[in-house]
């Protein structure tokens, strides 16, 4: 098989001068500084995206408090109406929208349609229903009353402001819909910075927006690096930040949003997930566990396990059936329908996880399948299984975001639930074991915002999700993002 061929409207996205979008329309930066994309398949420049000054993010801010004005007075049903009419516009342009998203990330072509575009619309929906759902509450006070007055009090919920939004490279789509559905939904007006690495689609992204109805300001889109972020975040104009991206940056973003102005903020960070098998497993479905948890997107997710305990019973045959597998896995490019697993998403990541390769040998641990990465011009690195010789090893231990599973072995339960929690981090774990009632048993033993029995990486926009520990503050889904996007008012009255 070969590649798919481009869409007209792909390659005349890529061809055109990017601007920022601000206000409604695409605009030239202030500026002239720009930052190359490149497709990790191949190391070839796909496009020139402009790096915003500050006088880009001061006319967003302004932009964006006059959109938050129009916004928060849009009825809520309206505002309904246009997220449901930009999910019916990203099923529309799955196709255009899918290609570029590989082509900025390397995502497997099929995963861009499913995930980035596809499930993408499907959290879109359900956010864009809580907009007529979101109420307070009515409380009588038990205040004295000396004269017959009487007392009744009611909380309102009242969107935050101009939430500035920061995306990173991993899923540019999904991550970046979550993050303005949130804000939209709830009548707050949203600046979205993207990775570097993958800012197209959602350039593309904020014209079907104001295609769907969406108000001039209501979303910004303003390309760049790390630098435009902390802009935002430390701008007057700005009133919370919706930060996913890794922990050092998180506490960065974090430090910066407290320290201007006590600007509010919800922290989706990284982590260094445990996955537990428990000696019932049989070795295929752990094998099929394993992947699912560990390679899917080549372990590109902030949710995917990377710190592997399996009982010592067991843990020979599966690496065997494990390596195996990974084996037979078609590697190749991302836009070819066939192939089962693509490049990491730019040249810095390769190089990140080229260098932990190197300390997991200086320490002594054992590569049992791949440990490579690839010398041409695209981003490649083996899918890797490594054996770790003791709980201190840096793999065991240093989040790799990459197609890395670490395993060591344990012997009693308490060991593993030792050594499960013996992180400082606690954005997800899963358990696998045929033993509900063991399963049930251990679920609060285990310290992590989301924890799955028998499944892993899969979320749903039902379903709460953030971190404990140092991998978040904040929850994202469910109506738990609500706390987050609005102030609670309270409002007391004498009669
Ligand atoms: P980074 O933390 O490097 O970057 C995230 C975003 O922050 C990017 O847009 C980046 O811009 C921007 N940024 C960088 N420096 C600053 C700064 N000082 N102030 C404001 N913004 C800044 O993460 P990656 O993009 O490398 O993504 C991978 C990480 O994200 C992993 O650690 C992963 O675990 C985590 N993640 C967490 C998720 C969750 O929900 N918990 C989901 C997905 C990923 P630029 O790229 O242009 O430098």
């Amino acid at each position: 098989m070969s590649d798919i061929t481009l869409l007209p409207a792909v390659t005349s996205f890529l061809a055109r001068e990017h601007g920022l979008f601000i206000d409604g329309h695409n605009l030239a930066s202030q500026g002239n500084a720009k930052i190359a994309v490149v497709n990790p398949a191949n190391g070839q420049v796909i496009a020139q995206i402009s790096d915003a000054t500050q006088a880009d993010v001061d006319q967003a801010v302004a932009s964006a408090r006059q959109g938050f004005k129009t916004w928060s007075r849009t009825s809520p049903a309206a505002r309904a109406a246009v997220l449901f009419k930009l999910a019916d516009l990203l099923e529309a342009h799955r196709e255009e929208l899918a290609q570029l998203e590989t082509l900025q990330s390397g995502k497997l072509i099929g995963i861009s349609r499913a995930f980035e575009v596809e499930q993408a619309a499907h959290f879109l929906r359900y956010y864009a229903g809580w907009a007529t759902k979101i109420t307070g509450q009515t409380i009588t006070p038990s205040l004295p009353s000396f004269a017959g007055e009487r007392y009744t009090a009611y909380t309102l919920r009242e969107p935050i402001g101009v939430v500035v939004g920061i995306v990173p490279w991993n899923f540019a789509t999904m991550i970046a819909i979550w993050k303005l559905a949130s804000a939209l939904t709830t009548g707050c007006s949203i600046i979205i910075k993207p990775s570097e690495f993958t800012p197209l689609t959602l350039l593309r992204i904020a014209e079907l927006a104001s295609e769907a109805g969406l108000p001039a300001g209501a979303l910004n889109v303003l390309t760049g690096g790390g630098a435009v972020g902390k802009a935002l975040i430390e701008h007057p104009g700005t009133d919370k930040v919706s930060f996913t991206g890794s922990v050092p940056t998180g506490i960065a973003v974090g430090q910066a949003a407290m320290g201007a102005k006590l600007t509010r903020a919800t922290l989706e960070l990284g982590g260094k997930n445990a996955v537990a098998f428990l000696p019932d497993v049989g070795i295929d479905k752990a094998v099929d566990g394993i992947i699912e948890a560990g390679f899917l997107h080549s372990g590109q997710i902030c949710a995917a396990g990377e710190r592997f305990y399996v009982h010592r019973s067991r843990i020979e045959p599966l690496l065997e059936a494990l390596s195996q597998r990974l084996g037979q896995l078609k590697i190749g490019s991302p836009l070819d329908e066939t192939t089962q697993f693509g490049p990491v998403a730019n040249k810095p990541h390769q190089q990140k996880l080229a260098e932990l390769f190197a300390i997991a040998r200086r320490e002594g641990s054992q590569i049992i399948h791949g440990g490579r990465i690839g010398d041409g011009p695209g981003c490649f690195v083996e899918p890797t299984v490594i054996l770790a010789n003791s709980a201190s090893d840096t793999l065991l231990n240093q989040e790799t975001f990459g197609p890395v599973a670490t395993f060591l072995p344990y012997d009693s339960e308490e060991e593993l639930l030792q050594l499960m929690n013996a992180s400082p981090y606690g954005l997800s774990a899963s358990l696998w074991t045929n033993d509900l009632g063991k399963a049930m048993r251990l679920i609060p033993e285990i310290q992590a915002g989301t924890l799955w029995v028998n499944m892993h990486t899969l979320l749903d926009p039902a379903v709460p999700f953030g971190g404990v520990k140092a991998s978040g503050i904040g929850r994202e889904f469910g109506s738990a993002f609500i706390d987050d996007f609005t102030e609670l008012k309270s409002v007391m009255m004498r009669y």
